[in-house]
């Protein structure tokens, strides 16, 4: 920096020293008087260029000085002869010349700049000189400028970094607060859905199922109103199992074609700011915002995981933990249908929809337990239908089959929800009937003697006559205290009423032998207590 400012400096002084040589030339040229040499101090004052420290002198070729601008004719006379000097011989050998030294005198440095001059008048050389003292003092100045300069520079970056530092720091502190309520949010989603699939997983109901996602959706989604449809097997309509956040807004059945998402087989958000679209299974919800998300299992579409949104904005991160939601729920929920099936398979008759000959005979063990810890009776009847060979014979087999639905339709019909009526095998049925004792049976059997006589059936448009039925009745604890004694009292008594001339009933006259001394009192003490429910 110095160097340039320096080479700049005498460059510039060089210009200067001989735009004043020629300004001196072109004054001298003026000046002349008889051929007298003009006195260079006095002239001086009239050249624009000349400043207080630059002097010029005119010299003769020999070296002798014949003026100066700093002295006087007298003072010039005894100036010793300058012939010698580098600058004088290069300016008369090369016509200028310039060189710099140090004067003891002025104890400073001088620069010196001279070119010849020849006119009508003169031959000689014009010498100028100025002091480095200036460019000493503006190097210090420069020097100075330079330092407060990178002072102050050094002192504004050290504010600066401080300031920059620390807004980096506050920075990086909203960051990591904003990145740490993130993790602790990511890592509560993925808690709750952990524990959403696990939960799913233990389920062995819907209802169950509905408590789990009621628990823990409006969690992960906060206070949106969900709901999930699940696809019949039938696949031509869609029915909400569960909800959640409210009472679903929106249609408890619809057919497939009704949701947009079942139709993309992708999720569709309705009423955002691309789209209307809403499916016509959310008209009731007019323009508020839905967001229907496919449930996939096993490669099938199971259902839909229904949101209403209303006016709530859904983030990207939220509309993936419904997805993720969406994707749990799918395989939960078909592998609960897949249960619902196998259970119902493993305990109905797949002909009359009711209850098999392994459901009777578990829940007949379970009600027994139960009435002995009610103190309460319980009777079964034990239905068979009256030639029911010669009724196949007659009307084929379908209508047989026929018939046995609607027996087991009407059995159903005619009983309490909490009587068990089981299709024991061919046309052998059995219904438990829970606290009821000999009497409510026994009228509950001619009652469903008569309505069975009464009932009449058409097959293809052809009448099926009159059908009855032959009913054998045991009870506990009059006929025992085990499902498989009872069972047999009633198909004892079945027998009897078949023998008896069928379409009547009949009730186990067996009596309860190994307990035959306590009976009494037992059979006493049961009936004191307990009411004899009339089932009808
Ligand atoms: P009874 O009055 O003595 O009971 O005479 P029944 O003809 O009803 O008795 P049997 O045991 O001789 O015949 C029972 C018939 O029930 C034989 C069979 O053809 C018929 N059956 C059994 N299971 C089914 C079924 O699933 N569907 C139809 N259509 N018929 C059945
Ligand atoms: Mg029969
Ligand atoms: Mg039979």
């Amino acid at each position: 920096m110095e160097r340039a400012f320096q080479s700049w400096f005498l460059k510039h002084t060089d210009e200067q020293l001989s735009n004043l040589v020629q300004a001196t030339k072109v004054m001298l040229g003026k000046t002349y008087h008889d051929n007298q040499i003009p006195r260079l101090d006095r002239i001086t004052d009239e050249l624009n260029e000349i400043r207080p420290d630059y002097r010029i002198m005119l010299l003769k070729v020999d070296g002798t000085v014949v003026g100066d601008s700093k002295l006087t004719p007298s003072e010039i006379l005894h100036v010793e002869n300058h012939a010698q000097r580098s600058e004088i011989q290069q300016a008369t050998k090369q016509g200028s010349g310039k060189s710099q030294r140090f004067n003891k005198a002025m104890d400073d440095t001088l620069i010196f700049y001279a070119e010849a001059f020849q006119d009508e008048n003169f031959n000689g050389v014009i010498r100028v000189s100025t002091s480095t003292e200036n460019m000493t003092s503006a190097l210090w100045a420069l020097r100075s400028l330079l330092a407060l300069i990178f002072l102050a520079a050094s002192v504004l970056l050290a504010v600066l970094m401080v300031m920059s530092q620390r807004s980096l720091n506050q920075h990086i502190a909203q960051e990591r607060e904003v990145l740490e309520e993130r993790v602790a949010e990511r890592t509560r989603e993925v808690e709750l859905l952990h524990r959403l699939a696990n939960m799913l997983a233990a389920c062995n109901t819907m209802t169950e199922a509905q408590q789990v996602v009621g628990d823990i959706v409006p969690r992960l989604l906060g206070d949106i109103n969900g709901a999930i449809a699940l696809i019949r097997t039938s696949r031509n309509q869609l029915e909400i199992k569960l909800d959640w956040g409210g009472t679903w807004p929106g249609e408890k059945t619809y057919s497939p074609e009704e949701c947009w998402a079942l139709r993309k087989g992708k999720f569709h958000l309705a009423n955002d700011d691309h789209t209307t679209l809403p499916c016509k299974h959310m008209s009731t919800v007019g323009g508020d915002q839905t967001l229907c998300i496919p449930l996939i299992a096993h490669g099938n579409t199971i259902g839909i995981l229904h949101l209403y949104l209303k006016d709530i904005e859904l983030c990207h991160d939220k509309q993936q933990v419904a997805f993720t939601i969406g994707e749990h729920l799918g395989l939960a929920l078909a592998n609960l249908n897949l249960q619902d099936k196998l259970r119902e398979q493993a305990i109905r008759d797949p002909l009359t929809g009711l209850y098999n000959r392994r459901f009777l005979e578990e829940s007949l063990e379970h009600e027994i337990m139960r009435a002995q810890r009610r103190k309460q009776c319980l009777s079964i009847l034990m239905l068979d239908v009256d030639h029911f060979k010669r009724f196949n014979d007659t009307f084929g087999h379908d209508a047989g089959d026929y018939v046995l639905k609607s027996l087991g339709s009407l059995l159903t019909e005619g009983t309490r929800g909490e009587d068990v009526v089981c299709r024991v095998g061919g046309e052998e049925l059995a219904i438990v009937l829970p606290e009821t004792g000999p009497e409510g049976a026994a009228t509950l059997a001619a009652k469903l003697c008569e309505t069975v006589r009464e009932m009449h059936l058409n097959f293809h448009a052809q009448s099926l006559g009159q059908l009855t039925v032959s009913i054998g009745i045991s009870t506990y604890p009059h006929q025992g205290d085990k499902g498989d004694i009872l069972l047999k009292a009633a198909d004892v008594a079945l027998y009897e009423a078949k023998e008896s001339g069928r379409d009547r009933f009949c009730q186990s006259n067996e009596v309860f032998e190994p307990m035959l001394a306590n009976t009494k009192s037992l059979v006493d003490k049961i009936m004191d207590n307990a009411i004899d429910t009339d089932p009808t």
